[in-house]
């Protein structure tokens, strides 16, 4: 193994300039030359006779430069392209925008190319791969080609990968045995490196990446495992007989809906046993989650336990923190907030009762995870939308106490494999059940000609009583950028058509009391429209707003916009999303229809991975799972299980080297 994670400089062929090219690309022992896999394969073999080709079709072929033209189109794209004669026809090949093919591409060598046939009379060819044969040893075969980096070309990897596989591959630990092997139907890894880089047949790639694509989705499980709560361990027990939750069951003004009784049901259970509870809540927006939460929480309360609900925004901490002032009022429970806007004092005071245990439930964003949060004894922490917070954040909340019960909320559905696979081994409830008497959301894509009747339909509801969120287009990855957007949306609207209504700004920018102004304003109808970038994105809920007009909607993520969608609707009132969107690709057309045409937010998940894969997944990305270089969670899902089960045979420990050399970091960012 140590030898695997030498550095790559002492390879032959790699001085320190080329070590720091590999650097760039994030490759600097041994193994990660290894896993920088090739970005696809040409096959040499495969050659369309060249008297043979039809328009429009794919063809490879192998001929020698003639003569060579740069030039330039009319709308500035350099041109470069060639004569080639191939089995004695020349053939027109071209390259768009790559002007450095001057001095690769001289006459009289002999090239390797495919492409798409522009025309056959004369014959034409659009270049996507090519080669520059050296000499007659490059023979007709299948061979790798890497991503790469100016500096390196694809002979030097060809070379290099040779090299490591010749001197390296023997000594390549292999993790499973002959037996598991069988079992999980793989070949060997010795194997699998080998023909993933150099296969002779297509089939040998296939089991190649299989095997491949497992190792990668083993090694993760197992990081994730050494980064999260054993579950073998035996954690609090809760008192079962609870007076205080069944009346504060009791005193709620609405009957819970069925889903919600099975969920409450399948946690205390949990939360009674001495199993460590590590739970996943999920259910669709307005699904009713907070309650479900709530009487959690007060259940480890009454045990003698404090319980902590952690949110990834401040406006949702706050939101929170008012909901459960209302489910608790009258019980003797007490509550504190504490996010980043807590005052020093306030703070420190928190901070005290909190370690004394005077604090029963203690709700704030990850200022709960800073240092100098203690508590006396934390029985539950509850964490809200986690897709937003790291693994490392998470255990950082459970680290305040001594193997606490774990309740994470989600809003964002996702498939059972695919949640286990991001947040290693957890149970999963769901509420599958909206609040009875809630209309499914009318919604409808509206493209810019039609921006003005959007807003007067967004007034004649307000006249109509209901009110209104008016969201921001995203703008860049720049808070400040997105921030003027915002003023300059608001500053418009307050202007014009709806100058004669209280027009309100959220962002999240605003001081504390400021935001909890304004949403207080919002939600007593003193504000009709409320301005906002997507801070209001998680589990805020105000009911009397009907309608979310979405600026520029082609610009968010289909599971994003459905939360966004998720503010409205929430009574029996019809309500209404619009979508103002200038959509330039099939994808963005696809997300809206998607939303025009489904209010489930399950099937939008699995649209939503379909559309644009697992990589910008959110509430993946966030997990490492983009860090994945050969699996593909749209088309390895079952590989992935059978990863998982795997994963539970082996001990970590063992391997911690090799699995932190594979995933040094799986880490979120929590957002504000
Ligand atoms: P989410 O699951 O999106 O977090 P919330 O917990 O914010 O949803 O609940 C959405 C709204 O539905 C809240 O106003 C809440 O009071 C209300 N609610 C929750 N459960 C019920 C129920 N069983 N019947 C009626 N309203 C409910
Ligand atoms: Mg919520």
């Amino acid at each position: 193994m140590d030898r695997l994670l030498q550095n790559v400089q002492y390879l032959k062929g790699v001085g320190p300039q080329r070590s720091r090219l590999l650097a760039k690309m994030s490759i600097s022992s041994i193994f990660d030359l290894l896993w920088h896999f090739p970005r696809t394969h040409i096959d040499r073999s495969i050659l369309q006779p060249t008297h043979q080709l039809v328009t429009g079709d794919q063809a490879a072929m192998i001929g020698t430069v003639l003569t060579t033209r740069s030039s330039r189109s009319r709308r500035g794209m350099g041109i470069f392209s060639a004569a080639i004669e191939s089995q004695g026809i020349t053939v027109q090949a071209v390259w768009f925008n790559q002007p450095f093919m001057v001095d690769i591409l001289k006459s009289g060598r002999k090239v390797w190319l495919s492409g798409k046939v522009k025309s056959v009379l004369p014959p034409e060819i659009y270049v996507s791969e090519y080669e520059i044969l050296e000499s007659e040893d490059a023979v007709p075969g299948i061979v790798p080609v890497y991503t790469t980096t100016e500096g390196i070309s694809q002979k030097v990897w060809r070379s290099l990968l040779a090299q490591v596989l010749e001197k390296y591959l023997d000594g390549y630990p292999e993790i499973l045995d002959q037996s598991q092997r069988q079992h999980y139907e793989l070949c060997t890894i010795q194997e699998a490196l080998a023909n993933i880089h150099f296969p002779t047949a297509g089939s040998d790639y296939r089991q190649a990446r299989r095997r491949l694509a497992f190792e990668e989705l083993l090694l993760f499980q197992l990081r994730l495992r050494s980064l999260t709560t054993e579950d073998t361990l035996t954690g609090l027990v809760h008192q079962e007989k609870n007076d205080l939750v069944q009346k504060i069951r009791d005193g709620l003004p609405y009957q819970l809906t069925l889903a919600q009784q099975k969920v409450i049901a399948e946690i205390f259970a949990n939360m009674e046993s001495p199993r460590i509870m590590n739970r996943l809540l999920q259910g669709d927006v307005g699904a009713g989650k907070t309650v479900v939460a709530a009487l959690a929480m007060v259940k480890a309360v009454s045990s003698g336990y404090q319980a902590a609900l952690m949110a990834p925004t401040e406006i949702l901490a706050l939101q929170h923190g008012q909901a459960l002032t209302d489910i608790l009022y009258g019980s003797g429970v007490s509550l504190a907030l504490l996010t980043g806007s807590t005052s020093a004092g306030e703070r420190s005071d928190i901070l005290e009762l909190n370690h004394r245990g005077e604090i029963d439930i203690l709700v704030g964003t990850h200022a709960l995870i800073q240092d100098g949060v203690t508590f006396k004894k934390l029985g539950l922490a509850v964490i809200d939308e986690q897709h937003r917070f790291g693994v490392r954040q998470r255990a950082a909340l459970l680290a305040k106490g001594d193997h606490p019960d774990t309740l994470i909320m989600t809003a964002t559905p996702i498939p059972r494999t695919l949640a286990l696979t991001a947040y290693g081994n957890l149970e999963m409830s769901v509420i599958d059940q909206l609040p009875p008497g809630r209309l499914p959301v009318k919604t409808k894509f509206l493209p810019y000609k039609a921006r003005l009747q959007a807003y007067n339909f967004v007034k004649q509801e307000i006249i109509a009583g209901r009110q209104a969120y008016v969201v921001c287009p995203l703008v860049e990855e720049s808070e400040n950028v997105d921030l003027q957007a915002a003023v300059n949306l608001h500053d418009e609207l307050r202007s014009s058509i709806f100058k004669d209504c209280q027009v309100g700004l959220l962002h999240g920018r605003l001081r504390s009391d400021e935001k909890e102004e304004i949403m207080n304003r919002f939600k007593i109808g003193d504000i009709k429209v409320l301005v906002t970038t997507t801070v209001v994105e998680v589990g805020v809920d105000i009911a009397n707003a009907g309608v979310m007009l979405i600026e520029h909607a082609e610009r968010f993520g289909l599971s994003q916009l459905h939360q966004l969608r998720g503010r409205v609707g929430r009574s029996d009132l019809q309500s209404y999303c619009i979508l103002l969107a200038a959509p330039h690709t099939d994808e963005s057309r696809q997300r809206l229809r998607a939303m025009e045409t489904s209010n489930d937010g399950f099937y939008l998940a699995q649209q939503d991975l379909i559309i644009r894969g697992p990589g910008d997944f959110w509430g993946v990305r966030q997990h490492g799972l983009d860090q994945l270089k050969i699996a593909d969670l749209t088309k390895d899902l079952q590989l992935a299980e059978k990863a998982r089960q795997c994963a539970r045979e082996i001990e970590p420990l063992s391997m911690n080297k090799y699995i932190n050399a594979r995933f040094p970091v799986i880490e979120g960012t929590a957002m504000n």
